[in-house]
């Protein structure tokens, strides 16, 4: 899943990608509010969620998010932010910010609010995205296929999230690739048909279907 973290102190902005990255999120890390608005507009429907630190360089992280909103992006936003006065909070969920959190935070749970607010845009009580015999679990970050437990490398499990989150909907390679590797980061041209290979060996060659000169689909 990938996910925009906009942060303009360098130490923080590090710990969290490298974190994040750990956790299994693709992160691009943009550093000031005209990088990040320049992302979002040119980077579409690719972030899951956006990660808003609100004193930023060039562009504040209000502004940026009222900007946004009314450009019609819906994307996900949490604010992560040292500002802690009620009127700070209230001014970033009135322009649009879907949730807040407050600087020092514990990472655990940074990472569980951000799986609670994935979890609102397809209407999911758990953690878990099912199709006939997939469970895949995003918090546990485990799959169960035909209640056989599998282990699977992070991007494979990226990959299987990406298919997952819209089930019966086919992704191209590159809205694939989109979704697990961040920005600069070095992709072999046939990544993906490398990581749909292992998954297919894994999970039976019919659980994800090729589509000719479209991509990708769950079976
Ligand atoms: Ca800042």
């Amino acid at each position: 899943m990938r996910i925009l973290l906009v942060e303009d102190d360098a130490m923080i902005g590090k710990t969290l990608q490298q974190a994040l990255q750990q956790d299994g999120y693709a992160v691009d890390w943009a550093t000031d509010g005209q990088a990040a608005r320049l992302a979002l507009d040119t980077a579409g429907d690719v972030y899951a969620l956006v990660l808003l630190d609100l004193g930023l360089p060039r562009k504040s992280g209000l502004e940026l998010l009222k900007e946004i909103r009314r450009a019609g992006n819906k994307v996900r936003v949490l604010i992560v932010t040292a500002r802690d006065a009620v009127a700070d909070r209230v001014a970033g969920l009135d322009a649009g910010g879907d949730d807040y959190l407050t600087k020092p935070f514990s990472l655990d749970e940074l990472l569980a609010r951000m799986r609670a607010l994935l979890r609102r845009d397809v209407a999911r009580e758990d953690n878990v995205l099912r199709h006939r015999t997939l469970a895949l679990d995003t918090a546990a970050r485990t799959l169960t296929h035909a209640g056989r437990s599998i282990d699977l490398s992070a991007r494979e499990f990226a990959l299987l999230a990406a298919l997952l989150e819209r089930p019966g909907a086919a992704l191209s390679k590159a809205q694939l690739e989109e979704r697990i590797y961040r920005w600069g980061e070095e992709v072999e041209s046939n990544a993906v048909e490398v990581h749909v290979h292992h998954l297919r060996k894994k999970l039976g060659a019919d659980t994800i279907r090729t589509i000719r000169g479209v991509g990708y689909a769950l079976a």
